[in-house]
């Protein structure tokens, strides 16, 4: 069942341009209402249990690498359709190949330092939430 929530996390890279402002003025304005937030920085190893369905993947290890080098401002949003509406806000995973408007169009890098991070399931962004907030930081 779908629960209206979605996790998602401002990068380092957009954290570190000074993006942090402008991308949650977009997340709200979309609809999104903040439910959690915090900013922290991820140690390389909680960097790679996050992204743990990756490990087999090439870009593993520098994703990881990235995903620690900065604080972050991870977020958990409810909306409507949260999972889907999130990922169409924030655009294709290579900005190159993202929609204009979308977050990784106006504020993406590369295809690595992405902007911002958005579940791709209602179970992942339960299981995502979870590893950065406990029930009771949730609104
Ligand atoms: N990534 C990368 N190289 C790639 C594909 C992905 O560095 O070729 C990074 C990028 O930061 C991406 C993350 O790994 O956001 C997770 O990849 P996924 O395919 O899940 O993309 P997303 O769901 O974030 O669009
Ligand atoms: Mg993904």
């Amino acid at each position: 069942m779908a629960t209206n929530r979605t996790y998602t996390m401002i990068k380092p890279d957009a954290v570190a341009a000074g993006n942090t402002g402008a991308i949650i003025k977009m997340i709200e304005e979309a609809g999104f209402r903040i439910v959690a937030m915090k900013m922290t920085q991820m140690t390389p190893d909680i960097a790679g249990k996050f992204y743990e369905v990756h490990k087999e993947r090439p870009f593993y290890a520098d994703l990881c690498s990235y995903m620690s080098s900065g604080p972050i401002v991870p977020m958990i949003l409810e909306k409507e359709n949260a999972v889907e509406d999130f990922r169409k806000l924030i655009g294709a995973t290579n900005p190159a190949d993202a929609a204009p408007g979308t977050v990784r169009k106006l504020f993406a890098k590369s295809i690595e330092a992405n902007a911002i991070h958005g579940s791709d399931s209602d179970e992942n962004a339960a299981i995502e939430g979870a590893f950065f907030f406990s029930s009771v930081e949730q609104n």
